[in-house]
């Protein structure tokens, strides 16, 4: 079971909230994921970007970085998270 990426509360405020955690396009729509390892326990809550342990906001991926299978990596490690 792939587990939702997430950023905290300052990484993912206002405009940012939207933007591709991958490439920093301002469009992201499709949620990030994170593989079994990289989002166990306590790390599935923690901010991708700065590693807050508070996530709560969800990271998102744009049109293009999250296009086809893409969308079911890891945007941690790139490992296959579905
Ligand atoms: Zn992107
Ligand atoms: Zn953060
Ligand atoms: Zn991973």
């Amino acid at each position: 079971m792939a587990t939702k990426a997430l950023l905290c509360g300052s990484c993912g405020f206002g405009s940012d909230e939207k933007r591709c955690v991958k490439c920093g396009d301002p469009f992201g729509e499709i949620p990030a994921k994170l593989c079994d390892s990289c989002g166990f326990g306590s790390d599935g809550v923690k901010c991708i970007k700065c590693g807050d342990p508070f996530g709560k906001v969800p990271a998102l991926l744009c049109g293009s970085c999250g296009f086809g299978s893409a969308a079911d990596n890891c945007v941690k490690c790139g490992g296959w998270a579905s």
